[in-house]
């Protein structure tokens, strides 16, 4: 046992990157506290880019560990099997159990929610590239879900396979506000991929349209996931309180009521009351939720209270193939404002985004502190 502080970060996305490098870089040469990253990735995985790996547009979404994390930061190949909050201690699969002083909980959303095809973590997306490569020319390809997800993945797929016909469903029924908005509408139609208002079945990829008198229609060659996202239930199997949905429950310091050493942060959490009431899973709320867990474990080691969770929104990015997007700007509560950047613009503005997300994790490896967001709604905005 060294003395030292230890800060355990489960899940090297987003949100654990981010929690990893602020509490190693703000505690550098003043605090002897030992940080540890668990995740069994080989690499960092870039999620927002993985609809392009699938379409084949992108070779990988991977990005070298070097690149992102702080090197105080231990990182420890590795797969978190139970949380024990109260002897702080956490379970892995072929290692050894770790303690820990403080845990940030930060698994994200890349399960896959279906046996369907999906993008939702590397594998997935792997093997959904796989599965297209193999489709002949003229074959039905059904994207599940009208969000950012579908909408991009179906473009990317329109650029790199125009042979195939190309259906988008929203499984909720109404029109989606994303494809119902002109720029966005104007290129799915360009792109000659089709909206259509009905349900698929998520397990046999069934569809069934929303249309009077429709009759259900065998599944597409190929039917792709991307409506509604599924946690990890390391959560739940660990007696921790869930959500309906499997998602930690934390308070608008980030910390898990009656564990305040446990803390979450990203897709993989839910924030109780009005903090959390705007919030969607997003790259765009997973960091500023892994600063600020990591901003409330340095109050707590400082002896200070920590603040409530503040984070908005600024924008909306969709890439919409072959360097075209959308960037709608958005209220801090991710209503839409009256601006919005379209075609190559939008597109160079949804590229610089994705770069930015990499330039924060490694901006606050070199610099503590250095990242910081918009606040919530509850701060006036112009
Ligand atoms: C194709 C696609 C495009 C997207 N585009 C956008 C976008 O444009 N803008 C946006 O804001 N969001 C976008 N998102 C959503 C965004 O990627 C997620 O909201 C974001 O990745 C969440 O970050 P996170 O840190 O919570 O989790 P993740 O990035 O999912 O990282 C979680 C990490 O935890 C690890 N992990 C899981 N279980 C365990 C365990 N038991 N033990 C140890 N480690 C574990 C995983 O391997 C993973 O590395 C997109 C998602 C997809 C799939």
């Amino acid at each position: 046992m060294s003395g030292s502080v230890r800060v355990v970060v489960v899940g090297g996305g987003y949100a654990g990157v981010m929690a990893a490098n602020r509490v190693a870089g703000s505690t550098a040469d003043r605090l002897p506290v030992e940080v540890t990253l668990v995740d069994p990735g080989a690499q960092f995985t870039e999620r927002i880019r993985l609809h392009r790996v699938a379409a084949g547009s992108r070779d990988a979404a991977g990005v070298d560990w070097s690149r992102v994390l702080h090197p105080r930061v231990r990182r420890l190949p590795a797969r978190a099997l139970r949380i024990d909050a109260d002897r702080r201690s956490l379970t892995l699969r072929g290692h050894a159990p770790i303690g820990f002083d403080w845990l940030v909980y930060a698994v994200g959303s890349g399960e896959p929610p279906t046996p369907l095809l999906s993008v939702t973590n590397a594998a997935a997306a792997a093997g959904t590239r796989r599965a297209i490569t193999r489709l002949a020319p003229g074959a039905a390809v059904t994207v599940a879900g009208t969000g950012p997800t579908g909408v991009e993945l179906a473009c990317a797929l329109a650029v790199t396979r125009p042979d195939l016909s190309i259906t988008v469903v929203a499984p909720s029924g109404p029109a989606h506000p994303l494809t119902d908005r002109d720029a966005v509408a104007r290129r799915l139609h360009r792109l000659g991929i089709t909206v259509e208002h009905g349900s698929v079945d998520p397990e046999t990829g069934t569809v069934t349209p929303r249309a009077p008198g429709a009759r259900p229609r065998p599944a597409a060659a190929a039917t792709i996931w991307t409506a509604g996202l599924a946690v990890p239930s390391l959560a739940a199997d660990s007696l921790l309180p869930v959500d309906g949905s499997g998602r930690l429950v934390v308070d608008a310091t980030l910390a898990v009521p009656g564990h305040e050493r446990v803390l979450g942060a990203g897709d993989a959490v839910s924030v109780t009351g009005t903090a959390g009431d705007h919030l969607r899973a997003s790259c765009a709320i997973a960091l500023p939720m892994g600063a600020h867990a990591a901003d409330t474990v340095l109050a707590r080691l400082a002896g200070t209270a920590p603040s409530e969770l503040d984070a908005g929104y600024l924008a909306q990015c969709l890439d919409l193939g072959a360097g075209r997007g959308h960037v709608q700007f958005v209220h801090a509560d991710d209503a839409p404002r009256r601006w919005a950047l379209s075609g190559r613009a939008g597109g160079w503005g949804k590229e610089q985004v994705c770069r930015m997300t990499l330039a924060w994790l490694a901006g606050e490896a070199r610099t503590p502190g250095s990242y910081t967001w918009p606040a919530g709604p509850a701060v006036p905005v112009g």
